[in-house]
């Protein structure tokens, strides 16, 4: 289906990422052949990254909670633990799943990218305690809204 086809369904149903009833394709797949589950279809292709900027107050974070833990260690912000630098990673508070359902289903993916890198809403905790290991138990809508769009190509 071109996008001529469907261009006057809805601005949600642009791309191969979006179906024509504004769900979200879960056909991404990882290069096995095998789908990926919904959650990590959407973070991979509406939440794309940490920016240079949010990686550079990320390693000055690190180095501001390495305190008693010598020089390979930090306090992970999750559990106030000594952890390893080397196994450090962003942890969103508000979950990437949350924001999905109630704001980034909704909007550009511009908007989602701010929302991604507010350092804000970040913080530093070893790998094993991030929350988005799951999903903090939240479940993301495959469905968007008419002002949702998804980048260049979707
Ligand atoms: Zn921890």
């Amino acid at each position: 289906m071109s996008s001529e086809e469907i261009s006057d369904d809805a601005a949600c149903a642009a791309d191969n990422c979006i179906d024509a009833d504004c769900n979200v394709r879960d056909t991404y797949s990882t290069g096995t052949g095998q789908p990926r589950p919904l959650g990590q279809t959407i973070r991979a292709r509406f939440y794309p990254g940490f920016n240079a900027t949010t990686q550079a107050w990320a390693l000055n974070r690190i180095n501001a909670l390495q305190g008693t833990c010598g020089a390979t260690g930090y306090r992970c912000e999750h559990c106030n633990q000594c952890v390893l630098k080397s196994n450090a990673s962003l942890d969103h508070v508000v979950p990437v799943a949350t924001h999905w359902n109630t704001t980034g289903r909704n909007t550009d993916q511009n908007t989602r990218f701010q929302w991604y890198n507010d350092t804000n809403n970040l913080e530093v905790v070893d790998r094993n305690h991030n929350s988005s290991m799951g999903s903090g138990g939240v479940n993301y809508r495959r469905d968007v809204t008419q002002n949702f769009s998804g980048g260049p190509n979707c």
